[in-house]
C-alpha cells in the first residue's frame, strides 16, 4: 500500500527516477566526450535490438580517460556481438520449456520466477536474456491473474522471484498490485526480487517505493547484481541502507567476466565494498557458451581457480558461490 502523500511530492520522486531513466547515455559519440575519450579511437558496432543503454550516474562511476575501464566494458558493444547474428542461440537454456503459464519460469521445487517487466534500465553486453521474447512476456492484470492462480494451485511453492528484464521499471502502484497478489497466497513466505536497478539507478529506490514493500508480511530478499567493486558509489549505498531499514536482506550475484573481474583480488574488493554496504555476494555465474560474448567468457578451470584463490585471501562467507545454470538441473550447479 502507498502511503498518503501530497499529491505533488509523490510525483516529483516518481518523476525524478524516470526522467534519469530516459537521460542516459545512448551513444558513443556523447559518452566518449563525456568519458574523455577520442570518439574516433574505437568503433561501436549498431546493435539494433539492444542499443546502448548507460543511466547517467553509472557513467559516472567510470574512469575518465580509460577504454578499458570495467564498468564501462560491461556496456560498451564490440564487434563480437555481430557474430551472434549468423550463429544465433535464442534460448540458451531452453526457458521456453519451463514455461507452465504465461510470464512464470517454473524450474525448481520450491520456487518460480516471473518476468515482470520486459526491459532494463542498462543494456549489458554479455546478457542473454537479451534474446528471449519478452515484450511476448509483456501482460496485462488479467493475464496475470493466470500466473497467481497457478501458484495458488501449487502447495510446494514457497517462494516468488520478481525478476525481468527488470520489474523495477513498473511503477510503484503496478509493483503494489504486485505485492498484494503475491501475499494473498497462504503457502508463500517469502518475496525475492532480482533486480539491477538499485546499482545502476538508485535513484528509483524512493520513500514511495519502500512504502509499498513496508507492510508485507512476507520475508523480502533482493539480489541486486553488480560485478565491480567501483559500483557500489555513495548513491547505491544510500538506497542499500533504505531497503535494509525496509526489511531487505540484500545479496549480490555477479557474472565471471573477462576483463572485467576475473581476478581474484578484484572479487575480494566487490565481496568487501559490498559488504560494507549490508550486501553479502551470493552467486558468481560462470557465462553461459552463446555467441556473441565470448570475448567476456572465462573458462570453468579459470574460473574454478579464480574462485579457489579468493576462498584462499578472504572470509568464507565474503566468497560467492561459483555456479553455472545447465537445463534440465533441479537447481544451479556448483562449480568446485
Ligand atoms: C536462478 C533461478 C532461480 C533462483 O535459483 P536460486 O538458486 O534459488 O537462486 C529460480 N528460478 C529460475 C527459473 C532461475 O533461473
Ligand atoms: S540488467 Fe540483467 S537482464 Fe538486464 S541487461 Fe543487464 S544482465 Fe541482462
Amino acid at each position: 500500500m502507498i502511503h498518503e502523500k501530497p499529491e505533488g511530492q509523490q510525483d516529483k520522486a516518481s518523476a525524478d527516477w524516470k526522467i534519469a531513466l530516459n537521460q542516459g547515455f545512448k551513444d558513443w559519440q556523447t559518452l566518449a566526450r563525456f568519458l574523455e575519450l577520442n570518439p574516433n579511437s574505437y568503433r561501436v558496432p549498431v546493435i539494433e535490438n539492444f542499443p546502448m543503454r548507460i543511466p547517467y550516474s553509472f557513467a559516472l562511476r567510470m574512469k575518465k580517460g580509460d577504454i578499458n575501464d570495467p564498468l564501462l566494458k560491461q556496456v560498451l558493444a564490440d564487434k563480437f556481438e555481430l557474430d551472434r547474428a549468423d550463429n544465433y542461440v535464442s534460448d540458451p537454456l531452453s526457458e521456453r520449456e519451463f514455461n507452465p503459464v504465461k510470464g512464470a519460469l517454473r524450474k525448481y521445487h520450491n520456487r518460480i520466477l516471473l518476468m515482470l517487466h520486459p526491459a532494463c534500465a542498462v543494456h549489458c553486453r554479455y546478457c542473454f536474456r537479451r534474446e528471449y521474447d519478452y515484450q511476448a512476456q509483456t501482460q496485462s492484470k488479467e493475464s496475470w491473474s493466470h500466473v497467481f492462480n497457478y501458484i495458488r494451485e501449487h502447495a510446494e511453492l514457497d517462494e516468488v522471484i520478481f525478476s525481468g528484464g527488470d520489474p523495477l521499471l513498473h511503477n510503484d502502484e503496478r509493483l503494489s498490485w504486485f505485492v498484494a497478489q503475491t501475499e494473498s497466497i497462504p503457502h508463500i513466505k517469502r518475496l525475492r526480487i532480482h533486480t539491477r536497478i538499485p546499482i545502476v539507478l538508485p535513484k528509483r529506490v524512493t520513500k514511495e517505493f519502500l512504502a509499498v514493500f513496508n507492510k508485507t508480511h512476507l520475508q523480502k530478499i533482493m539480489v541486486v547484481h553488480a560485478n565491480h567493486g567501483n559500483e557500489i558509489a555513495a548513491d547505491v549505498i544510500g538506497a542499500f541502507k533504505q531497503l535494509k531499514e525496509a526489511g531487505f536482506s540484500i545479496l549480490n550475484q555477479a557474472t565471471l567476466l573477462k576483463g572485467v573481474n576475473d581476478n581474484a583480488e578484484v572479487l575480494k574488493a566487490l565481496s568487501e565494498r559490498l559488504f560494507e554496504a549490508g550486501v553479502l555476494p551470493y552467486y558468481l555465474h560462470v557465462l553461459d557458451k552463446v555467441k556473441g560474448v565470448q570475448h567476456f567468457d572465462v573458462d570453468e578451470e579459470k574460473a574454478k581457480a579464480i574462485h579457489h584463490e579468493l576462498k584462499a585471501i578472504t572470509s568464507g562467507y565474503l566468497v560467492p558461490k561459483l555456479v553455472r545454470e545447465i537445463a534440465h538441473q533441479k537447481s544451479k550447479t556448483w562449480l568446485k
